[in-house]
């Protein structure tokens, strides 16, 4: 398509392994209900945008230091993360799941005891994560991205591992070979936001929440969730 200069143009970063909300469908395009919905939102508010997947981490400092303009990858709204960001009206509700193997004798966080947990490297799971570790005495290792991640405790490398809920429940379902624990206690409910440098990028924030705000009312974002998740969600 032509650039159009009067159309602001913005750089966003994402998650590259994040299923539902950012994946490779079979033919490498990047998909998901944050991708769908970013495209609906741009098209409304008349901006175009280069979406640069990466890792969690990478994607959240490349906003903090003002090499990418906005960050849209499952990002937990917390108040530590407010000091840093500017969040949009929160789009998706999310809390921590612990995890293990699909045939693990693993019973209560006890049994951790001197085993491995596996974490991803900057995320509020393994905030969460780390925070029990005095308590049940794990051990941790640290991941970069979410599937990798999930290969150690399926292959057994690691006893067990924390992820957000939405996350770890569409894993499942797509036969992934884990376990969720504590299914109907999620640890530190939240929700997912999209967001920009603290004090920084303005109008985008403000057009991603006018867009956002439109396609919640028109019906068009509980579809996009749907396509992903079935109409039940
Ligand atoms: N929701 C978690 C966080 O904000 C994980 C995000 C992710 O791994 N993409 O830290």
């Amino acid at each position: 398509s032509t650039v159009n200069a009067a159309e602001p143009h913005y750089t966003i970063t994402t998650d590259a392994t994040y299923a539902p909300f950012t994946f490779q469908d079979k033919n490498s395009n990047y998909v998901g209900i944050e991708q769908d919905t970013m495209k609906v939102i741009a098209k409304r508010e008349n901006f175009t945008y280069t979406m640069r997947p990466m890792s969690y981490n990478s994607a959240a400092q490349l906003v903090s230091n003002g090499q990418a303009d906005g960050i849209i990858a499952g990002m937990s709204i917390t108040p530590e993360r407010k000091e840093v960001y500017d969040f949009s009206t929160p789009y998706y509700k999310t809390g921590v799941a612990w995890i293990v193997g699909k045939n693990s004798k693993i019973k209560s966080l006890s049994d951790l005891k001197g085993q491995t947990v596996a974490l991803k490297t900057g995320t509020a799971a393994s905030e969460y994560g780390k925070s029990l570790q005095t308590e049940y005495g794990f051990k941790v290792k640290y991941f970069n991205d979410t599937d990798t991640m999930y290969n150690d405790v399926v292959v057994g490398n690691s006893a067990a591992t924390f992820e957000d809920m939405p996350v770890i429940q569409y894993a499942i379902k797509n036969g992934m070979a884990l376990k969720v624990m504590n299914a109907n206690k999620p640890g530190n409910a939240g929700s997912y936001g999209f967001a920009v440098e603290k004090g920084k990028n303005k109008i985008l924030l403000a057009s991603f929440n006018r867009g956002f705000a439109a396609i919640k009312k028109d019906g068009t974002y509980d579809k996009i969730v749907a396509k992903y998740l079935g109409a039940s969600q």
